[in-house]
């Protein structure tokens, strides 16, 4: 594919989950790859679209295990380049909201290496919806905070994050009782509509909704695992409306549109 010694790397948004949401892009790049180097939230479906004879190298941690550390990522793709390879680096969501895609794009560019980003569906605005949950809504939230509860990221400014109207935490799965302890004491509403979505778009999909105060119980009784998105605002309420999207299997396969259809 390409000239010896003239490789490249694309970090690819590989959506949340459902292979549904790739972009059209994401698919034609991942046809072409020599290498696709991608973690843990890349569904198995969207790996179909490499070639037979790709290398596929997998770099997340298995059940809880240690990953591959961040500068033998960069080595990899910097090696794979350099042998003249098409690089594909997939990562779920979009590469560049808490994926790490901004360091590899630098450690790209120290060395020289050509590069691309392909934006993806992050899980910001994708989990919310396929969990019936619109992260903004006309009266009710004109905006959104998005933000990490993983320590590596520092202290979270929670008196910032309480006074969001919707409110999405990532990484938020083993840290759910002292988020929502620390956004109570920062002076959130006892009441405030919560939820967790489990792997959302995956077929695993769960959504479990409370409020601030209870949201973290529920989810430890179910035994919510990563990934999952903890949202929190009054849109959250929207979800008892929007029933009949609530109730819709998720990472259903897409139905193709008739040549009616998509004249309509
Ligand atoms: N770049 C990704 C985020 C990577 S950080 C994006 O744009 O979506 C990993 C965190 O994202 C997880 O811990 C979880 O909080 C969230 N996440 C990603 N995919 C998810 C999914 N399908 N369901 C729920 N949370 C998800």
């Amino acid at each position: 594919m390409s000239r010896r010694g003239r490789g490249c790397v694309y970090l690819v948004g590989a959506g949340p989950g459902d292979p549904g949401l790739l972009t059209l892009r994401a698919a034609q790049l991942l046809a072409r790859a020599d290498t696709v180097v991608h973690d843990r939230l890349v569904h198995p479906g969207v790996l179909e679209h490499a070639r037979p004879h790709a290398r596929i190298l997998y770099v997340g941690k298995e059940g809880g295990g240690e990953s591959v550390r961040q500068e033998d990522i960069h080595t990899l793709l910097i090696t794979q380049a350099r042998l003249g390879r098409t690089v594909v680096r997939l990562k779920g969501g979009d590469p560049f909201v808490f994926g790490r895609g901004g360091e590899e794009a630098l450690a790209l560019e120290a060395a020289d290496i050509p590069y691309e980003v392909v934006p993806g569906v992050s899980s910001v605005a994708a989990v919310p919806a396929a969990a019936a949950i619109p992260i903004t809504h006309r009266g009710l939230a004109g905006s959104v905070t998005f933000a990490t509860a993983h320590r590596a990221e520092g202290a979270p400014n929670w008196v910032h994050l309480a006074g969001a109207e919707t409110l999405v935490l990532f990484m938020a799965g083993g840290r759910l009782e002292e988020t929502t302890r620390a956004l109570l004491s920062a002076g959130r509403s006892p009441t405030t509509p919560a939820a967790v979505v489990e792997a959302g778009t995956w077929e695993h999909q769960r959504v479990l909704e409370g409020t601030l105060t209870d949201i973290a119980t529920r989810a430890q009784e179910a035994e919510v695992a990563s990934p999952a998105l903890l949202v929190v605002g009054e849109v959250v309420s929207l979800r008892s409306q929007l029933r009949s999207l609530a109730a819709r299997p998720v990472a259903e396969p897409a139905l193709p549109l008739t040549a009616e259809a998509a004249h309509e």
